[in-house]
């Protein structure tokens, strides 16, 4: 579904990624891990290019996403992502922030786009919120109506860029059994996480980034007891 070919990003100078080849396919669920600085959110921004790599193809399908002909926006609608900070509209409730991309860049019908959102808010337990502000929510919560945001769109692949990491962490759990769920409906998904328990359950396999590198490519039973290069074990070693 996402295959990568040779991709390098440089900010300046500076080279953030450097020369990477993986492919993600429909239904796998990939964890990215590495260190803080490593690369891995320039990585996940380069998948829709949020982030213009400097060299090297994204190709999203068939479609070549760093041909600069292509109409990106469009394939942004197939692609859903979730911050670390949420980024709901504060200016909107719960339900409008799961409406409001569907009725306006789908042209759905209100009623359509509201069914909908009210079957997601079950699903990720919030249909009771659908009337409040985002200000009013937990962190838990609003990750969980941004999820069910990015969901409303029906999106064919879901990149997540640390979700749980500005959650307290009592509610971690709760975002992460969401998370887990969706995996069991054979969404595609590249997962950005320090939550290497996480990862070790519910990854088809892990990538590993260190200074832009792509180091490792493996399933989460080969890379967490036996990662092959050092900085990986190096890794390891400090987060578990
Ligand atoms: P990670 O998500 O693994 O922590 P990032 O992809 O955020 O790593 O950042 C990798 C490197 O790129 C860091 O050194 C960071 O400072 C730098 N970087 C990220 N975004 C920009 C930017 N827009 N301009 C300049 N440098 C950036
Ligand atoms: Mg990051």
């Amino acid at each position: 579904m996402i295959n990568v070919k040779n991709l390098s990003k440089s900010f300046g100078k500076l080279e953030v990624l450097k020369n990477i080849s993986t492919s993600i396919n429909k239904g796998e669920v990939v964890a990215i891990i590495g260190p803080s600085g490593s690369g891995k959110s320039t990585f996940l921004r380069c998948l829709n290019m949020l982030e213009q790599p400097t060299s090297g193809e994204v190709w999203f399908n068939d479609t070549e996403l760093t041909n600069p002909k292509v109409d990106i926006l469009k394939v942004r609608q197939q692609i859903g992502m979730v911050f670390q900070h949420f980024h709901l509209f504060p200016h909107m409730t719960v339900l409008e922030n799961l409406t409001y991309a569907p009725m306006s860049v789908k042209k759905l019908e209100k009623s359509e786009a509201v069914a909908k959102a009210e079957g997601l808010l079950k699903k990720v337990g919030l249909y009771e919120k659908k009337n409040e502000y985002p200000s009013r929510l937990s962190g838990g919560q609003k990750q969980r109506v941004a999820i069910a945001r990015a969901l409303a769109m029906d999106p064919e692949v879901m990149l997540f860029d640390e979700p749980t990491s500005a959650l307290d962490p009592e509610m971690v759990k709760e975002v992460l059994e969401v998370m887990k769920s969706l995996t069991k409906t054979g969404m595609t998904m590249a997962i950005v996480t320090h939550e290497m328990g996480f990862a070790r359950e519910v990854a088809d396999r892990v990538i590993f980034l260190d200074h832009g590198q792509l180091l490792e490519d493996a399933p989460p039973s080969e890379f967490f007891s036996q990662p092959k290069t050092e900085r990986a074990r190096d890794f390891l070693q400090k987060v578990l």
